[in-house]
């Protein structure tokens, strides 16, 4: 069994304001569940970056990475567009008040009410890979703008899709071409996606070639061909970079698609939000595994954490996206001797393991721990499973992000905490009461803004 070892990490910033936040809520000895502190300035930066590395291609966030509605109010207000995968991914991204014309639904197997709900609501453009999609759409939507799904697969993916979507460009997709002619429907183009968590920035070339043949191909059929999507696999963890993959897209997009005028739209999800979430989990119990020497001199071989977040909560990133997380802890002491440790989920299950084997810090009932870069794939995935909750998101930000997200997010404002700058962890201002007694951050509507 392979063991990890605990590193002091030097990379983790931990004078951010998140971590401000967590350390002045955890001080409160009445705070015991695990929450999350959400930090929608990261949306903004990544938002930047996309448009700095990607000017010519129109994102479409990924509402099913995480589908918090202050993200997509976030994401709405600077412009972006979305990528809607079932009837209430539609409803909830219109809820932020964009035009439909914003949204592609682009699930190639969608269930008919759904198609019927986006023809209702106008949000026409959507993907097919599959000969049956073609005939559903035919009955219920024949004016819809219809984008091709190719099967295109990066050789290493975090999590693969091609096994699921895309016709094969070759043998599949110039026949579905000609049922889509047959049945008069108004293909406009192409899309694919590589594989979520996408290391292998060539196969965006691959793909993009593809896409070009097909166009080719269509124009003969008589089809004029103005959308190409090159779906998602952008990479959002603080350690990653769009660089590498925006250079191959940038070089194959001139080299293939320069003479043709188009729209070109993506599909990133986990890219925007992976770094804006932080997860702050307690530890409420302990299991100390010993063993006896030749001497009969009992003593500590391994220690199993309890925490309050598991596989069945945040922690199915681990079982569905292949995530690898890394407990960072709250209160550091590098004086504390190293122990072979693993870390539970808090319910009945065996299957509730976070860390299977780790040399960690000794540390005690009541001590957090704190998860970066949780944004992607875990609250709309995970269940109160035990009744045990899934956490709670906050909202951390300056006095100044508040100015400015306050009149573009719509989430409860007791949600929402606001950090002084600069601020020292002993700051008064936190201490504040509010009607139940307990001291916490200051909350937002609290202030006089
Ligand atoms: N578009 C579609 C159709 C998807 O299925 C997914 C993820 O599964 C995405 C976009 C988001 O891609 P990513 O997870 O690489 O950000």
């Amino acid at each position: 069994m392979k063991i990890k070892t605990h590193e002091f990490i030097e990379n983790v910033d931990r004078t951010s304001n998140t971590w401000k936040i967590i350390k002045q809520m955890t001080k409160n000895v009445h705070q015991e569940e695990a929450f999350y502190v959400c930090n929608l300035r990261e949306i903004i930066e990544k938002h930047k970056i996309w448009l700095s590395k990607l000017p010519r291609i129109e994102p479409h966030y990924a509402v099913k990475c995480n589908d918090d509605i202050a993200i997509l109010e976030v994401l709405a207000s600077l412009g972006a567009c979305f990528d809607c995968a079932s009837k209430s991914e539609i409803s909830k991204a219109l809820s932020v008040g964009i035009n439909p014309e914003r949204i592609i639904f682009a699930n190639p197997a969608k269930p008919k009410s759904h198609i019927q709900y986006a023809a209702d609501v106008g949000v026409s453009t959507m993907t097919f890979d599959n000969e049956s999609e073609l005939y559903k759409i035919h009955d219920l939507f024949p004016n819809s703008k219809l984008v091709i799904r190719l099967r295109i697969d990066a050789t290493d993916a975090q999590c693969p899709l091609g096994m699921k979507f895309g016709c094969d460009p070759v043998k599949e997709a110039p026949k579905l071409l000609r049922v889509a002619q047959f049945l008069n429907l108004n293909v406009i183009g192409v899309s694919f996606h590589v594989g979520s968590g996408c290391r292998e920035p060539e196969v965006f070339k691959r793909a993009i070639r593809a896409s070009r043949e097909i166009f080719n191909y269509s124009s003969t059929l008589g089809f004029n061909f103005t959308l190409l999507d090159i779906g998602g696999g952008y990479p959002g963890g603080k350690d990653s970079s769009l660089t590498e993959i925006a250079n191959v897209v940038n070089n194959a997009l001139d080299e293939f698609f320069n003479d043709l005028n188009i729209r070109i739209i993506a599909e990133p999800g986990r890219f925007y939000v992976t770094t804006a979430y932080t997860l702050a989990c307690n530890i409420h119990s302990i299991r100390k595994m010993t063993d006896e020497d030749s001497e009969g001199n009992t003593f500590e071989t391994h220690r199993m954490y309890y925490i309050n977040d598991g596989v069945y909560g945040s922690f199915n990133c681990i079982l569905y996206d292949h995530q690898a997380v890394t407990p960072l802890l709250l209160n550091e002491d590098p004086t504390k001797k190293m122990v072979s440790s693993s870390i539970w989920g808090p319910t009945c299950d065996g299957l509730d393991q976070i860390i299977e084997n780790m040399s960690l810090p000794e540390m005690e009932i009541g001590d957090w721990m704190v998860f970066e870069d949780m944004g992607a794939y875990t609250l709309p995935v995970a269940s109160p499973f035990n009744g045990f909750p899934v956490p709670k998101v906050y909202y951390g930000m300056t006095q100044e992000d508040w100015s400015v997200f306050r009149s573009i997010i719509t989430v409860n404002q007791d949600d929402v905490l606001i950090v002084e700058e600069p601020l020292s962890e002993e700051h008064e201002l936190y201490n504040l009461k509010i009607p139940s007694g307990l001291p916490v951050i200051i909350p937002a509507r609290k202030k006089s803004i």
